[in-house]
């Protein structure tokens, strides 16, 4: 994870404390008072399947996990909601545009090496678009459910599927 080492507010060292119990340890300005919380950071992203039961995912393009899968997802801007974010991240990796169609859940994350994650997954369907990589999407792909890559990224996309497959896929009977 990253931490201040410095106070982003006026340069001063920054120091250990622990406000109170049960309350996470925070990097304090002792100069200005300024508290770095290290608040996770929300990520949202969509669960998409093909007509034949299939999920659609990315290959991460940069590190960390240069060339592992994800669902779609990203980063929340700070101007935006959860669903504007998924669908945004959506078409911005995959020039699909997508239709939220309801929440799949939300999962914690703590092994992307960048920031704590909170991870919200919508199940989606497409509208329209040409499927695409873009952003940094290298390449994607429609995935069977029992034939999942091995190298996903991050325990919150593991989880997701996972969900997905136990409480929410049917499969197909032809
Ligand atoms: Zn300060």
């Amino acid at each position: 994870m990253y931490h201040y080492k410095f106070c982003p507010l006026c340069s001063e060292r920054m120091v250990k404390r622990i406000p109170a119990e049960g309350v996470d340890e925070r990097l304090v300005c002792a100069s200005c008072g300024f508290i770095w919380y290290n608040n996770p950071v929300p990520a949202c992203g969509v669960l998409i399947t093909d007509k034949d039961g299939r999920v659609l995912l990315a290959r991460r393009k940069y590190p960390p996990k240069e060339g592992d899968w994800t669902l779609p997802a990203g980063f929340m801007e700070s101007h935006e909601g959860p669903e504007e974010c998924a669908i945004r991240e959506t078409l911005e990796e995959t020039g699909l545009a997508v239709k939220l169609k309801g929440i799949l859940n939300a999962y914690k994350g703590g092994d992307d090496p960048r920031t704590k994650v909170v991870l919200i997954i919508y199940l989606a369907e497409v509208v329209s678009g040409k499927l695409e990589p873009g952003d940094d999407a290298s390449e994607l792909g429609y995935f069977d459910l029992n034939e999942l890559p091995s190298n996903i990224a991050f325990r919150a996309h593991v989880r997701a599927i996972a969900d997905y497959r136990e409480n929410h896929h049917k499969p197909c009977v032809h």
